[in-house]
C-alpha cells in the first residue's frame, strides 16, 4: 500500500537536538534509535512537513528541569507542582539561538527540508518532495510585553505561536499538570496577551491553544479572527487531563473551522493518565474518533508531541506512523476524510490564518 503522507502538528525535535544533553548527540540527518524523529525516519513513516516547536527548558540549576519535580500521586491520578514564569531575557537567548541552529541545519540539508514562510512554500515543497519546517514558539516567554519584537521574530520566520507553555507568563498562564482535574485552572488573558491575539492576527501568525488554561481559550476564541487551533492535546471525556479539551472546547474548534491535533503521549490519552506506554494505538484512534464524531473529521488532525513526550510503544517514534494510519483505515477512515486528517486539515487552517 502507497505510503500517506502525514503532517503533524507538534514535535520539540529542535530543541532536543540544539540541547545535546536532551538529544544525546544525535543528528538529524542520520538514522538513530534516539529520540522520536530524524529525517531519514520522516521519510520512512511518510512525514512530508510539521510544526517544529521551541520550547525554553527550565534554567540551569532549576529543580523544574526534572519533569517529576513536585509530583504528588493521589487516589486516582498525580498532581505537578505549578511551574515558574522563566525570565524573558532568557528565554530570548535561548529561542534565538534555536532558530540559529535550525537555520544551520537547512543550510546543511541541502535542499532536503526547509523553512516554511508562505502557503505557497508549503505547496512546493510537498511536490518538490523537501520535509517543511513551520517555526513555531512553545509559549510567548520570549516575546516583549510591549510586543516590539514580534515583527523581528515574524521576519526570522516565526508563523506558529503558543500563548503559553504550562506555566504563567506575561500573556496569560498555562495549565498545570494534573490528573484527573478541569482546565479551568486559573485567571484567562492580561491585557498584553489580548493585544498579542491582535497582532498575531494582523501578521499572520497561527495561535496555539495548547497547554493555555480554560479562561484563555474563550478569551481568544472571543478575540482572535483566525480558525481555533490546539496543536497537540486530547480529549477530556476519554482523559481528564487539564491538558486535554472539554467538550464544549472541542465545539467552539469546530465552529471556528479550527483544527484539534490529537497528542499520542500515553498521559493525555490513556484513561487512567498514566505514563505507561502500553496503550494500543486505538487508544490514539479513539480520541480522533471521538472529535471527528463531535465536529467532523475536517477538524480533527495529528499533533504527535514527538521528542516531547513518551510515547506509545507502537508508535515508538515517526517511523511508525504508518502504524495509527492503519489503525485509521481499521476504524472505518479511507479516502478524503483520512486525507485531511494526515494532512489536509493543517495546510487548510494554515492556509486561512497567513497572510501569504
Ligand atoms: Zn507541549
Amino acid at each position: 500500500m502507497m505510503l500517506l503522507l502525514v503532517f503533524d502538528g507538534h514535535n520539540d525535535t529542535l530543541t532536543d537536538l540544539y540541547a545535546p544533553e536532551e538529544g544525546e548527540g544525535r543528528s538529524f540527518f542520520e538514522r538513530s534509535e534516539k529520540g522520536h524523529l530524524d529525517l531519514p525516519r520522516a521519510r520512512e513513516g511518510g512525514l512530508m512537513g510539521g510544526i517544529f516547536a521551541i520550547y525554553t527548558p527550565p534554567p540551569e540549576g532549576s529543580p523544574e528541569r526534572d519533569l517529576h519535580y513536585g509530583l504528588t500521586i493521589t487516589e486516582d491520578g498525580y498532581t505537578l507542582q505549578p511551574r515558574s514564569a522563566v525570565d524573558h531575557d532568557y528565554a530570548k537567548e535561548f529561542t534565538e539561538a534555536v532558530i540559529d541552529f535550525l537555520y544551520k541545519l537547512e543550510k546543511e540539508a541541502d535542499g532536503e527540508i526547509a523553512v516554511v514562510r508562505t502557503y505557497q512554500d508549503l505547496e512546493r515543497y510537498l511536490l518538490e518532495d523537501v520535509l517543511s519546517i513551520v517555526i513555531h514558539l512553545e509559549g510567548a516567554a520570549a516575546i516583549r510585553e510591549d510586543l516590539s519584537d514580534l515583527e523581528a521574530y515574524y521576519e526570522r520566520g516565526l508563523r506558529s505561536l503558543g500563548l503559553v507553555w504550562s506555566r504563567p507568563n506575561v500573556f496569560g498562564s498555562g495549565v498545570p499538570f494534573r490528573f484527573p482535574h478541569s482546565p479551568d485552572t486559573g485567571p484567562g488573558l492580561t491585557e498584553a496577551g489580548k493585544r498579542l491575539v491582535g497582532e498575531c492576527n494582523r501578521l499572520g501568525i497561527l495561535i496555539d491553544l495548547a497547554h493555555i488554561n480554560e479562561q484563555g481559550f474563550w478569551d481568544v476564541a472571543r478575540l482572535s479572527d483566525a480558525p481555533l487551533v490546539v496543536s497537540h492535546a486530547g480529549v477530556h471525556a476519554l482523559c481528564p487531563s487539564t491538558r486535554n479539551l472539554t467538550d464544549e472546547q472541542i465545539d467552539a474548534v469546530g465552529e471556528s473551522d479550527g483544527l484539534v491535533g490529537v497528542i499520542f503521549a500515553p498521559a493525555m490519552t490513556r484513561p487512567d493518565g498514566q505514563r505507561e506506554e502500553d496503550i494500543p494505538v486505538t487508544g490514539i484512534v479513539d480520541h480522533i474518533h471521538y472529535v471527528a464524531e463531535r465536529i467532523g473529521a475536517d477538524h480533527v488532525a495529528l499533533g504527535s508531541d514527538f521528542d516531547g513526550a513518551q510515547m506509545p510503544q507502537e508508535l515508538h517514534d515517526v517511523a511508525a506512523l504508518p502504524n495509527l494510519i492503519q489503525a485509521l483505515r481499521d476504524r472505518g477512515y479511507d479516502g478524503e476524510p483520512l486525507e485531511q486528517i494526515a494532512y489536509r486539515n493543517w495546510f487548510r487552517v494554515l492556509r486561512d490564518t497567513w497572510k501569504g
